[in-house]
């Protein structure tokens, strides 16, 4: 498994584990729930790339990259806090991401930089690499439409919806 730059804090195998004893141990929910804030409180899942190279190579047919993204929902939805700034720096890109998308069903890449920045305060790091995608055509000062935005606004909206108890 990819490991960046030996800053993952457990390995991704360790943190499989945790889980597998979380559920072996469900019997004794204070055990358990140890495990289980040890795997949560990792900040592994931030620094996964999603690469899915271990997925597609695990014998055993885990989906490793897949449980990384439920640990990162949980986590954020415990307000779990990362230990390094890299995996700070990742949260904070990856709440940007999400609240771009869930707000207007497709992300305009320059107002999700501009919260990252304020989240994250860095706010002239990767400046030269912001101005160059700038300059190239890649950030628009106005958000995109694309074909299918209203239909994902829909069913955004309908999820919403539905995780406030008010669907069927
Ligand atoms: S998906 Fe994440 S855990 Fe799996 S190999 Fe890639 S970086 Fe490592």
């Amino acid at each position: 498994m990819q490991n960046v730059s030996g800053e993952m804090d457990i390995s991704p195998t360790r943190i499989m584990r945790l889980l597998q004893l979380e559920a072996a141990f469900a019997d004794d929910t204070e055990q358990a729930a140890g495990y289980a804030r040890k795997a949560l409180g990792a900040d592994t899942p931030w620094l996964c790339a999603g690469c899915l190279a271990c997925t597609t190579r695990c014998p055993q047919g885990v989906d490793i990259a897949g449980t990384m993204d439920v640990l990162r929902q949980e986590g954020l939805k415990r307000g779990q806090t990362s230990k390094s700034k890299r995996a700070r720096d990742a949260q904070a890109l990856h709440k940007s991401f999400l609240h771009a998308a869930l707000s207007s069903g497709r992300v305009h890449e320059l107002s999700m930089m501009m919260e990252y920045k304020l989240r994250t305060q860095h706010f002239l790091e990767d400046a030269m690499l912001g101005a160059a995608m700038f300059f190239k055509g890649k950030l628009h000062l106005k958000p995109h439409k694309g074909p299918g935005t209203d239909r994902v606004r829909g069913a955004i909206a309908k999820l919403k919806q539905q995780n406030n108890g008010g669907g069927k």
